[in-house]
Parts: C-alpha cells; structure tokens; sequence
C-alpha cells in the first residue's frame, strides 16, 4: 500500500528544493503518493488564503506532511504559516539534527559535530501576542507553560534513550526571565531526573552560543523554548556548511510535518542555486517516521556518498549546480538498488 503524503511546496526556493526532493524520494522505490496542497505567498495570490483549508484537509487524512519554506513579512503583514501549521496540528517538538556530511569543507571541519536541537514549538515570544499600550510604547507577551516545557524534555529525553545518547544541554535565560525560563528550566530538571544514565547540563544561552561556537564537539542533544531554539538552529547550521544542509520534523502526537531548517531564500530563488540536501535529508527522516527504513537509508548514505565524492555540489559548498547535484543523488540511490 502506497503511503500518501502531503507536499507542501511553499515559495522562494521551496518548489525547487522540493521537486529535486520528490526525485530522489521515488528513486529509492518507496512506495509514496503525493497530495500536493499549495500555502503561502502563491496560494494567497491564487485563492485568496494563505493557508487554505485543503492544507488542513489532507493533513487530516495523511497525517505526514513534506513542507517547503513559506514567506513570512517583516514588520507587519500576515502572520507566520508556519506557527499557524504547528499550532493549529499540536506540532510540538521541532526536531532538527545537525551533523557535518562528509569531505564537506567548512571553517569547523576538523571537529566532530553531531548534535540535536529540540525545539519548543507552540509558544514563547511566538505566541504573537503583541500590542502597543501607549503610542510608542510596545509589549510583547512570552508564553511558557508546564505542560508544552514537560513534553519538550520528555521527548528530547526519550529520544536519547531511545536513540542512545550521552547528554542533554538545557538552554535558558533563567537569571533574567526568572519565571518564564525559570519555569521552562524547571521542568527540564524534572524530567532530567527520571534519565539518570542521561548527563544533564544547564546553560544561560548566551554563554551556549559561545560554547557553541568554541567547542560545538561538546553538545549532544539540546533543549530550548522556541525563539532560542531558532536562533541555535542558524548557528549550529552555520558550523556544518549553512542553512542548505540542516534538515527538520515538527511532530505532534497526531501528525509530523518535515521541513527544512532554511527559509525561501529569495536572493537565489530560481537561478538554479538552491541546494536540496537540507529538504533531502527532512525526507529521509520522514521515511524513517512512516517506516520506510530501507528507502531512508538509500537516500541518506546516497546524499552522504554525492558529498564524499566532492564533484557535484551545489553553489552554497563550493560546487556548481543544483541539478548535478540531484542527479548525482539519484545515481547513488540507483547504484544501490543493483
Ligand atoms: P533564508 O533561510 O531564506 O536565507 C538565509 C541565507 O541562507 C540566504 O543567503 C540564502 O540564500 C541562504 N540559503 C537558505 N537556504 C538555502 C539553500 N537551500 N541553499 C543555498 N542557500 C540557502 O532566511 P531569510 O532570508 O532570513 O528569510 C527569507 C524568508 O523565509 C522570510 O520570509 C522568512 O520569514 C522565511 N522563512 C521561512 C521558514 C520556513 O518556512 N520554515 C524558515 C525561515 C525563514
């Protein structure tokens, strides 16, 4: 039985990233039919909605969706389809690996990097709860509550028991925001003592960006409130080659939705600069989270062995094209279903 999943191909770069993606996923022999929905400035343009409800509607039925970047405006206009998705589906953990791919050259690529961020993903400063309470004078409400700070820390937690895991790093502002992070940190010490076999260290985000930066080797998993969350996730995919390698989940109790780290990058929308890998590897997590565990393995030693062999890379690693890139992926999976 075909698996049938939603394809969100989104703006900017996102229907270049995921046609090179649907590629490479059919040339692992999974067996996937697309739902392709459209959201974001395009769909807005076409009908009207941002998000209109057939996104909804197929998510409801397929429950997995594979999602492009989505524009959102700085400083006014509408707000972000992506906190609107994750809300509205309980996406609450933000899951987003972080490792160096081989014979990549980077300014970090004697270290071994290979870390996890879990992202809080429903609240925070993105609650959008802002208004001005006298002209000039704005306020900004940041949400942190006990239920959505436990299943952020038991999902990072389970994931490295599961997953074998040394350490996780919980990282706060909690001298500051005393209650808020002080509430989110609490609950991270909570859940951090039903994993004692799991190291469990505390760091001010400040000072984790450092660390981050001196001696990223160090970290394993990471645990953050959302806006933290986004702001390490730039930075660690900074270390590993940027934002066109570091992929995503956003995963809920009822459905997942794959998306890359990156956003619709339009200084290089349409020029065929765009790499794939980021969106790439979120499929092969998505692979693996229905269960398609040969075809997600296909595909990421195929992503892995197009690096090692170093001759057809996208512009952003040192290379040339987008689609000898892709191509070189499809050659790999292909070589390794003979
Ligand atoms: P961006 O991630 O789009 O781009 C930042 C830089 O990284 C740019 O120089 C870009 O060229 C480069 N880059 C990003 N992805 C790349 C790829 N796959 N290959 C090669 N280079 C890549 O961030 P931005 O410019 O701050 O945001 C642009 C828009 O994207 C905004 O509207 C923002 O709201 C949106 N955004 C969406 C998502 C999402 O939908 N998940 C995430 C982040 C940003």
């Amino acid at each position: 039985m075909a698996h049938q999943i939603t394809l969100i191909p989104g703006d900017g770069i996102g229907p270049e990233v995921a046609e090179a993606t649907v590629r490479v996923v059919a040339a692992t022999g999974a067996p996937i039919e697309w739902e392709r929905v459209d959201a974001g400035a395009e769909a807005l343009a076409r009908t009207g909605q941002l998000l209109p409800d057939d996104v909804f509607a197929s998510l409801e039925i397929t429950r997995v969706g594979l999602k492009g970047p989505t524009t959102t405006p700085v400083g006014g206009g509408h707000q972000s389809i992506n906190v609107a998705l994750r809300k509205k589906l309980n996406l609450y953990v933000n899951f987003r690996p972080v490792r160096r791919l081989p014979n990549l050259r980077t300014r970090f690529a004697d270290v071994i990097i290979d870390l996890a961020i879990f992202r809080e993903n429903t609240e925070d400063l993105y609650s959008g709860l802002e208004h001005e309470v006298i002209p000039d004078v704005v306020e900004s409400l940041k949400i942190i509550t006990k239920t959505a700070s436990m299943r952020i820390a038991r999902a990072t937690f389970e994931y490295a028991r599961r997953e074998g895991r040394r350490k996780v790093t919980a990282v706060h502002k909690a001298n500051i925001m005393k209650l808020s992070d002080g509430l989110f940190l609490k609950c991270c010490r909570a859940v951090a003592a039903e994993y004692p076999e799991i190291q469990f260290q505390e760091l001010i985000v400040d000072n984790a960006c450092m660390q981050m930066v001196m001696r990223p080797e160090t970290f394993d998993l990471l645990v953050l409130p959302n806006l933290y969350g986004d702001i390490m996730s730039d930075l660690a995919a900074g270390l590993v080659g940027g934002l066109g390698i570091v992929p995503g989940a956003n995963i809920g109790d009822g459905h997942a939705v794959f998306e890359a780290v990156h956003g619709t990058a339009p200084d290089i929308a349409g020029k065929s600069m765009a790499n794939p890998t980021a969106l790439m590897q979120s499929a092969a997590l998505m692979l693996n989270h229905i269960g398609e565990r040969v075809a997600a393995r296909r595909l990421q030693d195929a992503i892995e062995a197009t690096y090692a062999e170093g001759t057809h890379l996208t512009r952003d690693v040192g290379g040339t094209s987008s689609t000898a890139f892709t191509d070189a992926v499809v050659r790999h999976i292909c070589a390794s279903r003979v």
